[in-house]
């Protein structure tokens, strides 16, 4: 893991420059970049071009800069690529609602769990984002944009509970009052279902609200989805989560990306419900996005429908989810991946 170059004192700066063989006045100079807001080390000029390469590998300077920005023509979305100081680019969306900005954020540079549908685990994992990091992706879209974000989903690129420790400094940080202050009640995690993670993160009793994707009633369809199933199955997951709904009083979200002729049948529809009955949850069902490389279809509208229709039957709480930014394909991990073919 690359070192936070932020994090160190002057003293500490010093000291790992003279120990890569170079003179103290080179860190004075990173210093005076650093202070001034410098992003990234290419941009260091006044350095030799060895020190800058070498810097790369060993430390990352915790901060993001816009890289592209795109803005759909059908509702006040913007999606930005933002790009980190090793030359890495993560994904995140600001999304306004009724009751203010909301935005997505990316918590990894790609992610390792191998979702068949997505296009984040394409590429397999990069490195863990920084608590600054992920910070740094709200207060740059607050400075672009003129705007105060007022809630937060981890939903953009990775997989929050890869990154637990990172993610739970960050969500503190963030609910600090004088910072960007946003509390818990504001903020929701997305998981695949890392059991262990969520045990981990029911000791903590925070007040967010937890999204388990889902996507599949049973082992049959979830593992073929999504790999980390056949660690934890169904019933492993389900059980965490029931285990998590006793322990902090809060309401659990099942994502479920509804994809044709997949997870989609009234068959599953009936299994999810039966599953989940009983349980403080809610479904929130997506029309599944379709990825460029990837075979699967969005379910028709009118699937959607009957879907939800026999969820609400049976007891269970649904919404469909709106889609916004739909023409700037705002669902994470496909602008990346369309900017590294165009390299
Ligand atoms: N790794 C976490 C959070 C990031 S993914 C997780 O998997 O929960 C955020 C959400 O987008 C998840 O619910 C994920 O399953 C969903 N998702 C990924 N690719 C998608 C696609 N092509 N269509 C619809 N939802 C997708
Ligand atoms: Fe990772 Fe989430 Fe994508 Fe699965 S859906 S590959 S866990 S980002």
């Amino acid at each position: 893991m690359p070192v936070d170059i932020k994090s160190l004192t002057k003293e500490q700066l010093r000291e790992q420059i003279m120990t890569l063989g170079y003179p103290a006045f080179r860190a004075a100079q990173i210093g005076t970049w650093l202070d001034g807001g410098c992003a990234s080390f290419d941009d260091m000029t006044n350095l030799p071009l060895a020190l800058r390469e070498q810097l790369k590998e060993q430390f990352v300077i915790p901060g993001v800069t816009i890289l592209r920005r795109l803005q759909s023509q059908q509702d006040e979305t913007v999606k930005y690529l933002f790009g980190l100081s090793d030359g890495e680019t993560v994904e995140s969306v600001l999304m306004s609602y009724h009751h203010g900005w909301s935005q997505c954020l990316s918590t990894q540079v790609g992610c390792r769990m191998g979702c068949s549908f997505c296009a984040t685990g394409m590429g397999g994992l990069s490195r863990n984002l920084l608590p600054a990091e992920m910070l740094a992706q709200i207060e740059t879209a607050q400075r672009d944009r003129g705007i105060r974000v007022s809630s937060v989903v981890l939903m953009g690129m990775g997989e929050p509970l890869d990154n637990y420790n990172n993610v739970l400094r960050f969500l503190r940080m963030l609910a600090e009052p004088g910072g960007i202050h946003i509390g818990m009640r504001h903020i929701s995690l997305s998981t695949c279902g890392l059991v262990d993670g969520i045990y981990r993160l029911m000791e903590e009793k925070l007040q967010l609200t937890l999204s388990v994707s889902l996507h599949a009633p049973n082992d049959e369809i979830r593992s073929r989805l999504m790999p980390i199933n056949r660690r934890y199955p169904v019933e492993e997951l389900l059980t965490a989560c029931r285990d998590y709904i006793r322990a902090t009083g809060r309401r659990i979200s099942f994502e479920y990306a509804m994809i044709d002729g997949v997870n989609d049948s009234d068959a599953c529809a009936a299994q999810l419900a039966s599953r989940l009955k009983g349980m403080l949850c809610h479904v929130n069902l997506i029309p599944a996005n379709e990825v460029s490389g990837k075979d699967h279809r969005r379910s028709s509208q009118q699937r959607l429908k009957q879907f939800s229709h026999i969820l609400e039957q049976q007891g269970i709480t649904v919404t469909v989810r709106r889609t916004l930014g739909a023409d700037i394909s705002a669902s994470c991990g496909q602008l990346r991946r369309q900017e590294r073919r165009e390299e």
